[in-house]
This record gives C-alpha cells, structure tokens and sequence, in this order.
C-alpha cells in the first residue's frame, strides 16, 4: 500500500488541479487530502478523518454518498454494456427511460432533453442550439447573450464568459465578445440601503431593460441565469425578480436559459428552481443532482418553441452539427435512471425544503446576533453567511484577509466541511438533500464556533 507521503509527492509532481492555487500547492503550502470512502452526509479520508459534508462535494451528491443502488445499477450497466454512441437513433433503456423521467418531472413546456457530461457542456450546447435558432429564423444578428454579473455557468471559452466572476476571465482573455454582463440581484449589496427588494427587483428590471435597448433589442438571443445565484454567493433573488425580469425577456423576443446545474431535482425544495419561481424557460441546464454526481452527466432540455425550430433546421440543412462521443453514455444514464428513483424514494425534495428550512434557523440561532454576521440567507438546502467588518455600517472585509477561508478552515478542524465563496466573505453550504436535523443543528453549532474562533 502507497504510504500518504508517497501519494503526496506524485501528486504534486504530476497532478494539475482544478481551481488551484498552481504554486502554493507545488510548495506544500496547500495539503494533498485523500478521500477514500463516503456514507449519507460523511466522507473519510485516509487518515481515517471522517468529516460531515456540508457541501456535498461540489453541490452534487444530492442523495449522499454510499448509495449501493446507484452503485449496483452502474456496475450492471457496465457489464452489460458498458458503451454505445447515442448517434442518429442510438440508445439504451436507461438513457432513453432517462429521457422520460427527466421530462416527467420537468415543466410541462419542455419537450426534449439533449445529454452531455457537465454543467459547462450543457450550457455551450445551449448556446450552440440558441445561435442556430436565430439562424434558421433568419435574424443572424440577434446573437448576443445576457448572463448576470456573480453568475456561475462553467469553464469554457463561452461558459467562463458568461460567469460573472473575475476570477475565471482573468488572463484568459474572457469575456468573449457576444457576453454582456447585468446586474446581479444581490439584495444585500444593494446601492441603496433604502431600496425594499421589490424596489431592487425593479431597479435590476430597469437596468436590464436599458442594456437591451443601448445594445438593440435585434442584437440579443438570450438571457441565462440561475434561479438562485450559487457560486456568486448562494443569493435568492429579491422578492418579485423573476417576475419584473420575464416580461421584459418576452417583450423584446429573448430567450429564457435557465441553468439549474445546482438548482435541478430538488435542491429548492421543489423539483426544479422554475417551478420554485414560476418561470418559464426556453432551456433548461441540469447536470449535478441529474446523477447526484456518480457518473458525470449533464443534460439541456429544450422546450417545445424552440424543438418545433431545431426540427424544421435539420428539414432545411440536414442532421444537426452537435454531438459528443459521450452523449447519453449508458453509465452516467443508468446512474441517472437509480438516482432520480431514489430521489422519489427517499422523499428528498420534500426533505430539502423542511430540513433545509430548520438548518437555516439553527444558522440564524447560532449567529444571527453576531456583530460581523451580516446576513445569514439560503432557500432549501441551500445556505450562506455573509461576514462584514462592521454590521451597523455594513463595511467589508478587504479580500485579501481571506476570512472566509480561515473560518471555513477552523470549520474543518471541528469535522465540517463548508465552502469559502470565491469572493472571501461568504461561507457557503449545500449539504446533500438526505441531511438529518440533528446533522444541520451540528453544521449550524460547529460553524457558530467556528466564527467565534476566528472573528
Ligand atoms: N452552471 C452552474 C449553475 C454551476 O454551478 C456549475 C458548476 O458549479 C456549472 C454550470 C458548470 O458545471 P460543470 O462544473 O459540471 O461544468
């Protein structure tokens, strides 16, 4: 058996890791932490730590780890079958019974589902099927795409234009240029402390509106958003948002992207972030909760205006361009197939919206008196603390203090796992939707102390 001090040298040798610090980590600044087993919320690495995941990996393993259902479907498939291409009428039961779930749970609107492998494949997708609508309409002008600023929708060349995050442009010479960034409706960092959050919700409207009409409404294909703002902060829109922002995408014939890469099959308390907020997508991203991440799989599921489309460009062009080697790979379906069954199962929709609502009061509980927590805020099982250097003037913290980081690190040493958000100021949490209420009161009393050792 190789000794933790050897894995630790190959992987620093050999290992380019996502999303990392690339010099401190060669220098052993940041440690080589090896995950080996995982059940319900916990996972252990090889020391045998064993730490409560309140994030759930990356948002993803909805149903918690250690599902042998899931397991047993994925080896089945594999020997079975482990591969086949899904190519002009290609497929498995699990993928094409996929389909159907997906669609069964889905707003009634929607009327086919195209698979990729991640949230950012599914979103290039989309970008792809929007461009070849407008083509086949034959409006080739109105390409532009709106994405909020603090916006999360991948890490490719088009998917890392349209996140809203600095840190994913910088020096990749992002955002491409058919990117338009808009405000994000971050209630707390409002611009006017006097602003109710419908007042926000209709000034973000009016700002969305002007930069159709400075950029031409002809311009413009699309608008993509997450139902609740994951990776830019964990921030539910303000009352009335999706409702002042639908009207005026209807009104200037924009279409409607809604990622719930975090927000699908369940995470809110309902199947889907649209249902949660009444809105009507043309597409919708899903990958994540899809599998709750045992086999990576993605999907973009189109609704019946565009399809009717796609359909009469494939009559005037012939087959349609787009396709992964991967699509509907027989694995990631299969995984799928035992995933949303046990979702149905295991009652987790319901459980996010219920337990998810006692894990925030227990957060509320713990620190919502404390003089640099700011807003404590979430929907279903989704939950963050903002810190402020000063919560009667509401003042920040300089980035560079990383407070975040030190709090979501004393976290870890009290077996905890949260994320620091990008921004620093942020503790993130995302558990998976199986959390009990005695583990939530444990998050919430664990990161209480947590904030007081550090701040
Ligand atoms: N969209 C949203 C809302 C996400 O949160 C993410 C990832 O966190 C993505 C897209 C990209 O997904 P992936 O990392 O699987 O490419």
């Amino acid at each position: 058996m190789l000794t933790n001090d050897q894995l630790s040298q190959w992987d620093r040798e050999n290992f380019f890791h996502p999303s990392t610090h690339l010099a401190q980590h060669a220098r052993g600044e940041t440690a080589t932490r090896v995950i080996t087993t995982g059940q319900g919320c916990h996972i252990e690495d090889r020391d045998g730590t064993k730490l409560l995941d309140a994030f759930a990996g990356l948002y993803c393993v909805n149903v918690g780890y250690g599902r042998t259902e899931i397991a047993d479907a994925i080896a089945a498939q594999a020997k079975e079958l482990a591969y086949y291409h899904a190519y002009v009428g290609h497929g498995t039961e699990a993928s094409i019974t996929l389909s159907k779930m997906i669609l069964d749970r889905a707003p009634a609107h929607m009327s086919k589902v195209y698979f990729g492998l991640s949230g950012s494949d599914a979103n290039e997708t989309n970008i792809k099927l929007i461009w070849y609508y407008n083509n086949i309409l034959g409006r080739p002008e109105k390409k532009k795409i709106i994405s909020r600023w603090r916006g999360y929708h991948g890490s490719g060349l088009m998917t890392g234009s349209l996140t809203g995050l600095e840190l994913f442009h910088k020096k990749f010479d992002l955002p491409l240029a058919q990117v338009i960034h808009t405000e994000a409706p971050y209630y707390f960092r409002r611009p006017d402390l006097a602003m109710s959050e419908e007042a926000f919700s209709a000034y973000c409207a009016a700002e969305l509106e002007q930069l159709i009409e400075r950029e031409g409404a002809d311009t413009i294909a699309a608008f993509i958003g997450e139902p609740v703002l994951g990776t830019g902060g964990i921030v539910p829109p303000p009352k009335g948002y999706w409702e002042a922002i639908q009207p005026i995408l209807e009104k200037h014939d924009i279409l409607l992207v809604a990622d719930e890469v975090v927000t699908g099959f369940g995470r809110l308390g309902t199947m889907f972030g649209s249902d949660h907020y009444g809105l009507k997508p043309d597409l919708i991203t899903i990958a994540k909760g899809l599998t709750s991440a045992y086999a990576p799989l993605s999907g973009s599921i189109v609704g019946d205006k565009m399809w009717k489309v796609l359909e009469q460009g494939t009559d005037e062009n012939g087959p349609i361009g787009h396709g992964w080697t991967y699509s509907a790979h027989p694995i990631g379906a299969a995984a799928g197939v035992a995933n949303l069954k046990l979702i149905d199962d295991m009652n987790l929709v319901a459980n996010a919206g219920e337990t998810g609502a006692h894990f925030r009061k227990a957060m509320t509980d713990a620190l919502g008196d404390h003089a640099k927590v700011g807003d404590i805020r979430g929907e279903g099982m989704l939950c963050a603390v903002e810190l402020v250097d000063d919560k009667d003037n509401r003042t920040f913290f300089d980035p560079s203090q990383k407070v975040g980081a030190q709090i979501a690190s004393a976290l870890l040493s009290k077996g905890v796992i949260a994320r620091a958000m990008p921004q620093g100021d942020i503790l993130g949490f995302a558990p998976p939707l199986c959390l009990t209420p005695a583990e939530a009161e444990e998050v919430a009393t664990k990161t209480g102390e947590a904030v007081r050792d550090v701040l």
